[in-house]
């Protein structure tokens, strides 16, 4: 499949945003396929009279011709060692002489760089992925990105790419795009120094590969459900460092081809059985189920799961770059609600006599999520002898049991969860107050539910 090169415009198409979570299938070349070219160092230079921003004679045509030749009092600067480098280009517009940087040697053949060969190559493959990004942000309209780096850096082998900066009006993100690893000394280093240079005000995101084995460990898939469609949203184990940037302030996001993938929290919860329900037997598994922490994933998630958003989200207004996933995030809060509603239906049903049990007043009780499963005991003693019974005049939705085992992987129940069909609306009304409670709660204790 080919792409022409002018559709690169359509990132910015308004429909690529119109759905809450549509996973982005933009025309732009994707980086898999993408055959980005390695940057020429010699077209590269650190700019010391511009706050270490990276000159790219490549992506920017004018320079050459803005910029002063020569030496320039040492103002260009080897993205690899560091030296001095002289800016050469066409003496006249008739010229075909391509203009470069050189480093600053008199003797024949001294125009080498003295860095090391890995560490031109580790440079070289940062400042690939970092321009790669840089040039799809630039076709975002209204933005406007350049590399920058703090020139004291120069020549230093960095551990971090030179920072992305996007510009939209008044507003500055700053982009990281790690490729190796992040010690906690280093991001904190880094979260210091861009809210020391950009001010508290800029977002910093930090920008991973999902194909990068050293920054995405997957955890698995997600069943979810979002205003009525079902979605599947990947699972990741997160890295102390992305934990550590998260708990920080900043911004932590997968890219995938040409989406952005937003993190929430996930934490294992088990419902705490009440008066009446019976959760033995084929119902055990039920009892799994899961919480969301979110906008940003509380500090104890046990997993993350990601909502894919068009990368083009980030042409929007800061506080809206993220809107469409804190969307789908404040949906699956909602069906939280709903899902466990409906399991304890199910774990009525379930216990005997469940047809005397269902319209007794314990039902109308507040949600105690929290609740200490006082009753556990008793029901199992309980259920132990009927259990049989009770399976056989199960209601349709329980008489089929879960395809897990009795304590099923954490990734299958939600799915049969997500399925599962809402109340009658009779039922639900009953409920009314008890989800407007805790919504209330969940408002207040954001973004820490309880836990499981
Ligand atoms: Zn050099």
């Amino acid at each position: 499949m080919t792409r022409p090169a002018a559709s690169r415009s359509s990132l910015s198409r308004p429909r690529a945003l119109s759905g809450p979570a549509a996973p982005a299938t933009l025309p732009v070349a994707r980086t898999g396929r993408r055959r980005t070219a390695l940057p020429r160092m010699s077209e590269l230079a650190i700019d010391q009279s511009a706050a270490g921003r990276i000159i790219d004679l490549r992506r920017d045509p004018q320079a050459p011709h803005s910029l002063p030749r020569g030496l320039a009092g040492g103002r260009y600067r080897c993205c690899a060692c560091g030296q001095r480098l002289i800016l050469t280009g066409p003496a006249n517009t008739a010229s075909h002489f391509t203009p470069r940087f050189r480093h600053d040697g008199r003797r024949p053949g001294s125009d080498h760089c003295s860095a090391p060969a890995q560490q031109q190559a580790d440079i070289q493959a940062d400042l690939t992925r970092v321009l790669d990004l840089r040039d799809r942000l630039s076709a975002l309209p209204g933005v406007t990105a350049w590399l920058q780096i703090n020139p004291g850096q120069a020549g230093q082998r960095w551990e971090v790419p030179p920072a992305l900066i996007m510009r939209r009006g008044n507003e500055t993100a700053v982009i990281e795009r790690p490729r190796r690893p992040l010690s906690p000394a280093l991001v904190d280093q880094q979260l210091k120094a861009v809210r020391a240079q950009q001010g508290a005000a800029a977002q910093h995101w930090w920008i991973f590969d999902s194909d990068d084995p050293a920054h995405y460990t997957s955890a698995g898939s997600l069943s979810v459900r979002s205003r009525g469609r079902a979605l599947t949203h990947r699972k990741v184990q997160p890295t102390s460092a992305q934990r550590q940037i998260n708990a920080r302030g900043g911004a932590v996001c997968w890219l995938a081809e040409d989406t952005l993938l937003i993190p929430y929290g996930g934490h294992a919860h088990q419902h705490a059985a009440r008066e009446g329900e019976d959760w033995s037997g084929d119902m055990a598994s039920w009892r799994h189920d899961w919480r969301i922490s979110s906008p940003r994933p509380a500090g104890d998630a046990d997993w993350w799961g990601l909502v894919p958003v068009p990368l083009s989200v980030l042409d929007r207004p800061a506080g809206l770059r993220a809107s469409v996933a804190f969307q789908v995030m404040a949906d699956l809060a909602h069906a939280e609600q709903g899902r466990e509603r409906h399991r304890r239906r199910l774990a009525r049903d379930h216990a005997p006599h469940s047809t005397t049990h269902n319209h007794t007043p314990q039902q109308l009780q507040l949600p105690t999520p929290d609740e200490p499963p006082s009753h556990a005991p008793q029901q199992t003693a309980v259920t132990a002898a009927v259990n049989s019974a009770a399976t056989a005049g199960l209601p349709e939705p329980a008489s089929t049991p879960p395809a897990a085992p009795v304590v099923a992987p954490a990734g299958s129940l939600p799915r049969r969860a997500a399925a599962a069909p809402e109340r009658p609306a009779a039922r639900r009304s009953r409920f009314s107050w008890r989800r407007l409670l805790s919504r209330g709660r969940r408002s207040k204790s954001n973004p820490t539910p309880p836990v499981g």
